[in-house]
């Protein structure tokens, strides 16, 4: 039996035109209606235009030497209609021609199911990318504007992407940007798989006269620049998003997000920000952990270097003192959270006590001094 491309007189790679040119000759050459009329030949140069001139069936039919791709399902199978409609699955009996053959029909099906639509030639959205960016302390509670300017890849305009100005049909595939191949799933069963076309990236068709704009490259890059509004509430951690402001690619339909992540930089080691609170680690010495004392925030992001004091009583070390209003911006633009000062008490001077000062403390203290009423072991100081 010839084969289709027989009938048309071309080889297995002609292109789209070779076969329609082909078809358009002999169509003519055995109309029935002319004298060189031949009912039969021109049937048969109509069916193979039919198959060839449709990339789908044309690949169909390299593959499995048959018009229908291999045996039918029966109407009403799960599987009928399904290899007709050129899904990327169809099945036909395999080199051995074995019909009853037994495999993992679940395996199968879930295969089937996982990809019933044509296999796309590109992903529509590319992945987001995370960048980090570091912001002051004092912009987070005073906010800010930062401009950040990168390279930026767009399609190019002028051929809208495809890097060609003039095109043509790429033959491996016949244009359909798609290929098959065939994979053994059992016995005398495989499975008929459709996946990109390698020679031409799935696009079906090769570059015939390159953009000069992009130089066939497709795309283009450009200084971008994105304006950044920091403002008061903000928070260390939090994720600003630019959609679609990644860099086009060639895998893409769209580009994905850059998502922004402001990282706080630049906070005096003796602060901790906590939600809406500052956690102010303040060292005092003994005697105004005892008597009291007052102090200059002065590295507060406010940089208004406010005064704070205590004067209510001895306090222990690790004890915090609260101040309303002096934290960091609240989320909401009400106001600011609280500052915690977390006490830490500088030992006092290792030197014993002179009796005259032994005596003031116990004055003030109350109890009895060792020193004075001495009746033990006596000990000595252990450093
Ligand atoms: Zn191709
Ligand atoms: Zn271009």
């Amino acid at each position: 039996m010839s084969s289709l491309y027989d009938v048309l007189g071309v080889s297995n790679s002609a292109s789209t035109d070779e076969i329609r040119s082909a078809y358009k000759a002999l169509s003519l050459k055995h109309h029935p209606d002319r004298p060189t009329g031949d009912e039969e030949k021109f049937k048969k140069v109509q069916e193979a235009h039919e198959v060839l001139s449709d990339p789908g069936r044309r690949s169909q039919y390299d593959i499995t030497g048959s018009i229908n791709g291999g045996p039918s399902m029966p109407p009403g199978h799960p599987l009928s209609g399904m290899a007709a409609g050129g899904i990327p699955f169809s099945f036909m009996s395999g080199p051995f021609g074995m019909p009853e053959v037994h495999f993992d029909m679940g395996d199968m099906l879930n295969g089937m199911f996982g990809g019933r639509q044509p296999p796309r030639r590109k992903a529509p959205v590319g992945p987001n990318k995370v960048h980090e960016i570091g912001i002051r302390f004092v912009d987070f509670y005073k906010g800010r504007e930062i401009k950040l300017k990168f390279n930026q890849a767009r399609k190019c305009r002028v051929c809208d992407g495809s890097g060609a100005t003039e095109s043509e049909a790429c033959e491996p595939c016949h244009g359909s940007g798609t290929r098959t191949m065939l994979r053994q799933i059992g016995p005398g069963m495989v499975a008929q798989t459709q996946s990109s076309c390698d020679a031409c990236s799935g696009e079906g068709k090769r570059t015939k006269r390159a953009c000069s704009a992009c130089q066939g490259k497709k795309l283009l890059e450009a200084e971008k620049q994105l304006d950044i509004q920091v403002t008061p509430g903000m928070r260390d951690g939090q994720i600003l998003p630019f959609v679609g402001e990644c860099s086009d690619s060639l895998e893409f339909e769209k580009p994905g997000d850059v998502l922004l992540r402001l990282q706080c930089v630049e906070m005096p080691d003796t602060y901790e920000w906590k939600g809406d609170d500052l956690w102010i680690t303040t060292t005092i010495s003994y005697a105004e952990s005892v008597l009291g004392f007052t102090t200059t925030l002065s590295a507060h992001p406010s940089g208004t270097h406010p005064v704070v004091s205590w004067q209510g009583g001895p306090l222990l070390h690790g004890a915090a003192l609260k101040r309303e209003g002096a934290g960091m911006p609240r989320g909401d633009g009400k106001g600011c959270g609280a500052a915690y000062l977390k006490i830490v008490i500088t030992p006092p001077p290792l030197t014993p006590w002179s009796s005259e000062d032994a005596a003031k403390l116990q004055s003030v203290l109350g109890g009895a001094a060792a020193s004075m009423n001495s009746t033990g072991d006596a000990l000595t100081f252990h450093s």
